[in-house]
């Protein structure tokens, strides 16, 4: 299906278009004449002179992991002049508060085994919502593309034909290595970080990566505390020593973020003894013996293993 690499953008908020904004995406750029007329009886929508080119665009954005602190400028930018909004579960109301009044919000969002949308149908919404010639921004927790399917998305965009960008946002890790300092590398210490999940498309855990077993990697899972037993038993048994530290932290980056420490032959019970119910990264390596827990709201889990 053609498209163009540029058209007008109608920003829409509070009463319909106010302005159009210009939009350029890869390639030579080319302008499509039909800013919306005085005279349109319908000032709620874009109006494109020709029909083929009623095609919208998608904004694929990073929206960080909850704080929206962590939003960069382009992303509240194309918030702010979304049209329809598919977003996450992860994706906090702060963040949905940014968007137009009049943009129609979606939620398509997955937290672990509880799916409200398919996949499928996530990415054939943002087909249908973007032919319509709207700006259809698909809001994602944390950056898109850390275990976040955008190269799925995309794809599905570029069969259709449906012009797209990827903004990137922060990634769970990064905010928790910021909220709690400490760092993901550090020189002498640890000279790569990995960042891995204990969940695969088949629900079976692989952890075949050569860093599992270096001393000088740093290793960050997602989406992987409730297999913490079986993490914990494999890196010990691919030879991590057992006093390697661990940090568990849920809600990084926002205010009710709660964290604890230990050695890897502690992580599945701080895990279980934790009883987290948001979003958790567990973190094992050296670089992470640095973590400064006393900026966590709650550290009761820490101080009963401690003891
Ligand atoms: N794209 C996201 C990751 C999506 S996968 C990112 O870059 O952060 C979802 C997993 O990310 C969750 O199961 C959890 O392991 C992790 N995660 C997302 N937000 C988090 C948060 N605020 N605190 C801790 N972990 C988080």
């Amino acid at each position: 299906m053609p498209h163009d690499d540029t058209f007008l953008l109608p920003c829409v908020s509070g009463g319909g278009v106010e302005q159009a904004q210009r939009v350029e995406t890869e390639g030579a750029i080319s302008t499509v004449s039909n800013a919306p007329s005085a005279s349109n009886k319908s000032r709620h929508l874009p109006r494109f002179a020709l029909e083929e080119k009623r095609v919208g665009f998608v904004s694929l954005v990073g929206a960080g992991p909850g704080d929206a602190d962590h939003l960069t400028l382009g992303a509240l930018k194309a918030l702010q002049s979304a049209q329809a909004l598919l977003y996450d579960a992860l994706v906090s109301e702060d963040i949905l508060a940014l968007a137009p009044q009049k943009c129609v919000k979606i939620c398509v969002g997955k937290r672990g085994d509880r799916l409200s949308v398919s996949q499928d149908k996530t990415n054939a919404l943002m087909v249908r919502l973007a032919k319509k010639g709207l700006h259809v921004v698909r809001l994602k927790g944390g950056d898109p593309s850390v275990f976040g399917r955008v190269e799925e998305e995309r794809q599905y965009l570029e069969a259709y034909g449906i012009s797209h960008k990827t903004l990137p946002g922060v990634t769970a890790a990064s905010a928790a290595a910021a909220q709690f300092s400490f760092p993901l590398t550090h020189r002498g210490e640890a000279r790569s970080v990995t960042f891995l999940t204990g969940r695969t498309k088949d629900g079976s855990i692989d952890l075949r990566d050569e860093s599992i077993n270096d001393p000088m990697a740093s290793l960050v899972f997602y989406m992987s505390s409730h297999n913490a037993a079986h993490i914990e038993a494999s890196l010990l048994q691919a030879g991590r020593s057992s006093q390697t530290p661990v940090v568990i932290i849920e809600n990084a980056g926002r205010p009710t973020a709660r964290a604890c420490s230990g050695t890897l032959k502690d992580m599945a019970a701080l895990v279980a003894e934790a009883a987290f119910e948001g979003p958790v990264l567990m973190g094992v390596g050296v670089a992470f013996g640095h973590a400064r827990l006393a900026l966590s709201v709650s550290v009761p889990v820490k101080a009963r293993l401690q003891a």
